[in-house]
């Protein structure tokens, strides 16, 4: 029988309803965790937490813009399953993708800042303020981008807000590691999920075909489970002493993007 990485803990995912969220709830379940699905999905999110197995996954309505919700997640987490070791703070949308700067609508910045920055400030928190208060030392992993490390000339809103991303896994990097708590970040390259067919504007199908086009590694398609495999790695103790570490998972490609041509 393999090795359980994460036997008895517990995890939040949040925008664990769908793609890298959804696939990582299951990861972390097959590895022995306990697993809160958090998300705004809620008919989707009670689907995959029945799929997965409702013994060890429970989902919760939480809109990560909402700091009052994200704090009650982490409270429902408690009194389901009497603790917190990991917060995969994963809720994500891609925003204007295809918006000008010279049309660029604020409000639309707004969103995306309040769910892929401030959302994720909310769950690292909610998250430390337990751990702390019991000494727990936990990981806490955020889903970034390689849009925090390179830039196309759309996607102003996205981009800003996955490298202020990475600065916020950074700054509470410093601060919480004197807790012992982790906190990193995983930054994938194009996975074939709802999110990238909005911001491609194409099927699931043609989706998949466009990512292994582009992509810098060839003879293999990047999934969800690739991302799920990482941030399992990042919340197990085989990752005991990375804190402030962004994992790129791009198969090289922002290594060659980010080369002077
Ligand atoms: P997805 O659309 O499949 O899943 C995102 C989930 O977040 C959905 O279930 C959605 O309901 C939830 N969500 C949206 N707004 C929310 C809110 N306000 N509060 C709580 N939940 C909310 O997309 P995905 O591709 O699995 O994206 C997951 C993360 O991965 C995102 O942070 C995204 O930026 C990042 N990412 C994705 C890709 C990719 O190509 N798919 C690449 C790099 C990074």
């Amino acid at each position: 029988m393999s090795r359980k990485r994460l036997e008895g803990k517990v995890a939040i995912v949040t925008g664990g309803a769908s793609g890298i969220g959804a696939e990582t709830a299951k990861t972390f379940v097959e590895n022995g965790a306990f697993v809160v699905i958090a998300d705004i999905n809620d008919e989707l999110g009670h689907q995959v937490a029945t799929s997965i197995g409702l013994d060890k996954v429970s989902y919760h309505h939480c809109d990560v813009r909402d700091e009052k919700q994200v704090e009650e997640t982490v409270a429902f987490a408690l009194e389901k399953y009497g603790t917190l070791d990991i917060m995969f703070s994963n809720a994500g949308i891609e925003g204007g993708m295809s918006s000008s700067i010279l049309e660029f609508d604020l409000n639309e910045f707004d969103n995306t800042m309040a769910i892929n920055v401030r959302g994720s400030l909310a769950a690292i928190k909610h998250a430390a303020r337990f751990m702390v208060e019991r000494k727990i030392r936990g990981s806490i992993i955020c889903t970034a981008s390689v849009a925090a490390s390179v830039a196309g000339n759309r996607g102003h809103d996205y981009v800003t807000s996955k490298h202020g991303l990475l600065g916020l896994v950074r700054s509470t990097c410093g601060e919480l590691g004197a807790y012992g708590i982790r906190v990193n970040s995983i930054s994938p390259y194009g996975v074939a999920t709802p999110l990238a067919c909005r911001a491609l504007n194409m099927e699931m199908s043609k989706v998949e075909a466009n990512m292994k086009d582009s992509a810098n590694l060839k003879g293999i398609t990047l999934k969800a489970t690739h991302i799920a495999e990482a941030a399992l790695f990042l919340a197990s103790e085989e990752s005991a002493y990375i804190s402030g570490h962004n994992l790129v998972v791009d198969g090289g490609f922002s290594v060659i993007n980010s080369c002077v041509p």
